[in-house]
């Protein structure tokens, strides 16, 4: 196994289920596991510094956690204020209730919500009068989320919204990013009813299925973000505790740390060899699971197979930055009724996003303190990354000053740069993975895994670490 966050750790584990006397061994390049899922525990806080959550509508790491008896650890977001806030015009705003994304479930909360103009609102209501492009009823057709959003629900709507929520996730830019290879349901929608208003009014009249509530009842609770943020959960004791144990789970001596893999060829004896970066003696396995970023795998592949070496090297990725800072609750004077706040690029503010911690999971911090996690830095401003630590803290700070009010300085801060950690799926990321795992599939007990391929959540790893520790398996068998 090359590579030790949380896809290459599920493979592991799941390989040690599957071939329980086999030998094997997993090398990460730096001295912790885990890549951005790293809690600091002070004496009485959690303090996440990448990834703190994950959606259980993708069961994979749900699964996961109940496998390694962490179920009684898992704790739901809050249920108040499970909303998002946006910023205009420097103001903290609501997004409007109803509105997923870019699929408007409720029509009249729109057209009461402060976030867009008349015009803007008139425009994104018009969405299901606009023709459908021909080229959209191919299967595989593709579009960036910029021009499918402003075809759809209009310029103001994808800059006020549809922009700086979708950045909020992938740090991406919109006018890259593959629609398909992101949320292919609103193409499908498209597709199959011409309009992301017409799919939602179509779920809500199709009976439910046996057993489950009516479709009128589905509707309803599809209608709020609210729905949403409701199916991402934690671990009581932060996000880490998924890293520790499966770490804890695998056979010691099993584990290499600062081991950086920097060539890996065919022996003669069509083993794979590994070599290290250090003095650290080559190995040979029988097998072996790639689980690094792709233009690390690409790096790996470079001697073994030019072309497939090109094509995972063509997988950009972009950095980002993560501020966390306490404050005592009352150094804050805004309300906080969010679980965050995202800002669109048209704001021209150094920040992506702010995220309200202690809203969102109040277990983690004293009652009377406040975390706030600011995001900086991704693919529309990369140069950030590179910024002192002071500077990017006090542009931290001064964005919460303006946006929400927090006066002094926070009684602690953290810095954590997670450099070229978020794949970029560009339009055609779909027919580049395809390409990809045909090539690697000619190349004999090699499996690719990660972030790059199928997904950037934490269940979509787990699942894709998984899938190719049973894909070794049943080579090596
Ligand atoms: C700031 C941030 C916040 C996020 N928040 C969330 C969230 O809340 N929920 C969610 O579901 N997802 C979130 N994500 C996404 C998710 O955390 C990542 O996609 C996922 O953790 C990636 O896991 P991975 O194992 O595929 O890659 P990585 O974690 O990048 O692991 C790859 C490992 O390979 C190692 N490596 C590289 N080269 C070599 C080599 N030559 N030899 C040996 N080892 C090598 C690296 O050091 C690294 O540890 C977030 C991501 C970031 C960056």
């Amino acid at each position: 196994m090359i590579g030790g966050g949380i896809t290459g750790l599920a493979a592991a584990h799941r390989l040690l289920q599957l071939l329980p006397h086999g030998e094997f061994y997993l090398y990460e390049a730096r001295d912790r596991l885990g890549g951005p899922l790293q809690t600091i525990r002070t004496h009485n806080s959690l303090l996440e510094q990448g990834a703190d959550s994950f959606l259980i509508a993708k069961p994979w790491a749900l699964e996961l956690c109940r496998e390694l008896g962490l179920a009684d650890q898992l704790i739901p977001t809050n249920e108040h204020h499970r909303r998002a806030l946006v910023v205009r015009n420097g103001k903290l705003l609501p997004v409007p209730e109803g509105f997923v994304l870019m699929q408007p479930y409720d029509r009249s909360a729109i057209w009461r919500s402060p976030v867009l103009s008349v015009r803007g609102k008139l425009r994104l209501l018009a969405e299901p009068f606009i023709r459908r492009p021909a080229a959209a009823l191919d299967p595989g057709y593709d579009e960036s989320v910029e021009s499918f959003a402003i075809r759809r629900v209009g310029r103001e709507a994808y800059e006020r919204l549809v922009q700086p929520l979708i950045a909020g996730i992938f740090v991406a830019d919109a006018t890259k990013l593959s629609l398909a290879a992101t949320y292919p349901e609103f193409l499908e929608a498209e597709r199959n009813y011409g309009s992301l208003w017409r799919a939602v009014l179509a779920k809500r009249r199709e009976p439910p299925p046996k057993g489950h509530e009516s479709g009128q009842e589905v509707g309803r609770k599809q209608k709020t973000a609210a729905a949403r943020y409701g199916q991402f959960v934690t671990l009581r004791r932060g996000i880490r505790s998924l890293v520790e144990a499966l770490a804890d789970a695998l056979p010691d001596g099993s584990i290499h740390l600062n081991s950086a893999v920097n060539n890996v060829a065919r022996a003669e004896n069509g083993q794979w060899r590994l070599d290290f970066a250090d003095s650290q003696t080559a190995i040979q396995a029988d097998g072996i699971i790639i689980a690094t970023p792709a233009p690390l795998a690409a790096k790996l592949m470079g001697n073994v197979d030019r072309q497939l070496a090109d094509d995972l090297a063509a997988i950009e990725y972009a950095s980002s930055v993560v501020v966390t800072l306490v404050y005592k609750r009352g150094q804050i004077a805004h309300p906080l009724d969010g679980f965050g706040a995202v800002v669109p690029a048209i704001e021209n503010r150094p920040i992506v996003a702010a995220s309200f911690s202690t809203v969102k999971f109040p277990s983690h911090a004293a009652a009377d303190h406040a975390v706030i996690r600011v995001f900086m830095g991704g693919a529309l401003n990369p140069q950030l990354v590179d910024r002192e630590d002071t500077e990017l803290i006090s542009i931290a700070e001064q964005q919460l000053a303006e946006l929400i009010g927090a006066q002094e300085r926070p009684t602690e801060v953290h810095l954590a740069r997670w450099r070229h950690s978020m794949p970029q799926y560009h339009v055609g990321h779909l027919n580049r993975v395809e390409a990809i795992e045909k090539r690697a599939a000619t190349l004999p007990r090699l499996q690719l895994a990660g972030n790059a391929y199928h997904g950037v959540g934490i269940p979509q790893c787990i699942h894709s670490g998984r899938t190719a520790a049973e894909k070794l398996a049943k080579q090596l068998k």
